[in-house]
């Protein structure tokens, strides 16, 4: 039996890939490599080039490779992107995913491990923010993945799909092979890093008047490791027949702008110039995960929860792959 990985060639699906198959997981990818890059994807997989939604494909895939279960990373993720093109955001993440999902019924995959995001609650009445708080997006990512939570609990009371859905907060860190390469890349720790190399002149600080202690903006970082071993925790949970569940993935610590760029300071020893400019529109102050359910329902510890170490990761991987993956498009994950 195998598992299906959608976007194994993104960030986030990359660092999957490789905990699965070190795990003897049999690993299938799926990735149309608009946005991941071949050269992160694990050799041991079996590679399948095409799209999550061609329906025929995902069926074809499944039963050739006798997939039991799927998680679903491939989707785009840049919030200002989707602002301006919601059409690709809704087309490929909740078109696409409806196709694959049906692609799974049709070949009778009833397990699915789906990459959610806390851009499903928009801007918080409460935080830390738990699983109960209202789901509001405030911009059509996150309406694009709060649509498919609503798909697929649908698709669980119909047609007896069970999932288990991950709300990301921010994922971060590098392993010694895979690491966050986005162009362009929008994401702090990589721009900051990028500032501490000399790629970037300076690190560009978006809004310092946030209600926060030093008015810049607080959000809760999870490496990418960890956010993957709650995947491999939401899979045994599914394989032991646990009911469909939405969990958050995150530390519960919240770091903000300010603190990230004195980790990076700290961890690479070299100067970083900071600009405060303008605030980016719909950055929420305040973004900090309960995370109590993941270590409830999947018996989730994290490894890696230290800014330093998640900062440390990025670098190494950084250091040593100065062109990230070349010069191929970002990943598109997460
Ligand atoms: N940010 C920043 N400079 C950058 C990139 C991001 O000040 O070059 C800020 C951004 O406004 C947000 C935080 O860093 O408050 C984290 O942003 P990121 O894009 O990494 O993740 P998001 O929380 O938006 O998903």
């Amino acid at each position: 039996m195998a598992i299906l990985v959608t976007g194994g060639a993104g960030y986030i699906g990359s660092v999957m890939v490789d905990q699965l198959a070190e795990a003897g997981e049999e690993v299938v990818v799926i990735d149309n490599v608009s946005r991941g890059h071949h050269a992160a994807l694990a050799e041991g997989a079996r590679f399948y080039e095409g799209r999550v939604g061609d329906l025929a494909l995902v069926e074809r895939v499944c039963r050739e490779r006798a997939v039991e279960a799927c998680i679903h990373f491939a989707a785009l993720a840049y919030v200002g992107e989707s602002v301006t093109e919601p059409k690709l955001y809704f087309e490929n993440n909740v078109a696409e995913g409806l196709g694959l999902l049906d692609g799974l019924r049709a070949a009778g995959v009833r397990s699915f491990v789906f990459s959610s995001t806390c851009a499903t609650y928009g801007e918080p009445v409460r935080v830390p923010i738990d699983e109960g708080h209202p789901q509001w997006p405030v911009n059509p990512y996150g309406w694009s993945k709060f649509f498919m939570e609503r798909i697929l609990e649908s698709y669980d009371r119909a047609y007896g799909l069970r999932f288990v859905a991950l709300r990301y907060f921010n994922a971060a860190g590098a392993t010694l092979k895979r690491g966050e390469h986005h162009e362009p890349e929008t994401h702090l720790i990589p721009n900051v890093l990028a500032a501490a190399a000399g790629r970037l002149p300076h690190v560009s600080v978006f809004g310092s008047g946030y209600p926060t202690p030093d008015g810049t903006c607080v959000r809760d970082y999870i490496h990418v490791t960890d956010l993957c071993s709650a995947h491999t925790l939401a899979l045994a949970y599914l394989r032991c027949g646990g009911r469909s569940e939405f969990v958050n993935l995150g530390n519960g610590h919240g770091y903000s702008v300010m603190e990230v760029i004195e980790a990076a300071r700290r961890v690479t020893g070299r100067e970083i110039e900071v600009r405060v400019e303008a605030a980016r529109p719909g950055d929420p102050a305040r973004l900090v995960a309960d995370a109590r359910k993941a270590r409830e329902v999947l018996g989730w510890k994290t490894q890696y929860p230290e800014l330093d170490t998640i900062v440390r990761t990025a670098w190494e991987w950084h250091e040593a792959h100065p062109e990230g993956y070349g010069s191929r498009g970002g990943a598109g994950t997460g």
